[in-house]
């Protein structure tokens, strides 16, 4: 057990330090600024790799003496220290407002548009379809729009402040259908829930590979996931995944990225192991013993009701999209590629079926705490 514990480790921790540092520079002032997230670290340097100093809540007033790179130096009353740009708005400048809320034509042919409701808090509006245009307002979730144009992935909407911009379509719904379910916001099971599921691994990184099969995790790891993405939209839950191709690889601060931006209500992230010894089984690994312990217990005790292979049980995981995620967030491992037996056993989609509905019913359980 605590080999397993300590070779999961090592293989994960390899790929856990890249930091994020996000490119845009921005010039400096003191001004005031909004929280829009639920809660949002404070840092001692302008970057996701610093010590964490303190934390701020939605809806918390701070001022902003300086920016770097998208980080503000801000201080509250309780702390100062350095925060993600992106969760903030300015509130005592005109910036976000004045120069974009001029209306064109298309609004006012508008009256049998489309809405839709935003899915993610603090979801960024841009001057164009892309992450390169500048940012003009933010939204907050559970915001209607009305949908006037879209474009790759992108759609040009006008929020209830009669902005005009630009938002990824991955972070709205469209239709009334499902405003429901996202207004009345934490129901006690999957309706509505934005899940994230993350396929580990990808592009040039494989994962592991199966000693007997040459199985490829990466693979694996994405088919199991899209069999757990059924499993979960059936349930009526709102699924982004962090890639959906064997060629993307995103870094792991992007992957942690969609799911605070989406302002989910948990992070999958989706593995197979690989040991020196003959190890078999399927591991759970969660970070935060408050935030994380509870969901990987849920998981855990589902995969453990008879999918296939055994379980071994939970354990704490310094991993990059544990320990870096302000979503409740668990990593599984769901058997060994080194062990012979496992990798015949989890290569077939009747295994990976099993464990999706097993994941699923423990997220299931999680919220109905
Ligand atoms: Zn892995």
């Amino acid at each position: 057990m605590k080999k397993i514990v300590y070779l999961t480790i090592l293989i994960c921790g390899l790929i856990s330090i890249s930091g994020y540092i996000p490119n845009r520079a921005e010039a400096s002032g003191s001004y005031t600024a909004k929280v829009y997230t639920d809660s949002l670290n404070v840092r001692s340097e302008p970057s996701s790799d610093s010590l964490i100093v303190g934390g701020l809540k939605n809806g918390e007033i701070v001022t902003v003496s300086a920016e770097e790179y998208g980080w503000l130096r801000i201080k509250s009353d309780r702390v100062s220290g350095w925060a993600a740009g992106h969760y903030m708005k300015k509130i005592d400048g005109n910036v976000v407002t004045a120069s974009v809320t001029v209306q064109d034509d298309s609004v006012q042919k508008s009256s049998a548009a489309a809405r839709a409701t935003v899915l993610a808090d603090g979801l960024r509006v841009r001057a164009g379809a892309g992450l390169d245009h500048e940012i003009l307002g933010y939204l907050k979730k559970g915001e209607t729009v009305t949908i006037m144009d879209n474009q790759e992935g992108w759609v040009r909407v006008q929020t209830p402040d009669k902005l005009l911009g630009w938002v990824s379509d991955r972070y709205i719904a469209k239709g009334e259908t499902r405003t429901a379910a996202v207004s009345t916001g934490k129901s006690k099971n999957l309706k509505g829930r934005v899940i994230v599921i993350d396929p580990g691994h990808g592009g040039d990184d494989p994962g592991m590979i199966g000693t007997t099969y040459e199985t490829i995790e990466k693979k694996l790891n994405l088919s199991t996931s899209f069999y757990l993405e059924d499993e979960l939209r059936s349930r009526g839950a709102r699924v982004l995944m962090t890639r959906t191709k064997n060629e993307e690889k995103p870094k792991l601060s992007d992957r942690v990225q969609i799911s605070e931006s989406a302002g989910a209500d948990a992070f999958v992230s989706i593995h197979y192991n690989s040991s020196e010894k003959n190890t078999s089984g399927i591991l759970t690994f969660y970070y935060s013993d408050t935030k994380d312990r509870p969901l990987a217990r849920a998981i855990e005790n589902r995969l453990a009701d008879g999918i296939g292979l055994k379980s071994n049980g939970i354990s704490y995981g310094n991993l990059h999209v544990l320990r870096e995620n302000d979503t409740v967030s668990a990593l599984i491992e769901l058997g060994f590629l080194s062990n012979a037996k496992d990798e015949s056993i989890v290569r077939g989609s009747d295994y990976q079926r099993k464990a999706a509905k097993a994941i699923a019913n423990g997220l299931e359980d999680y919220f109905s705490r």
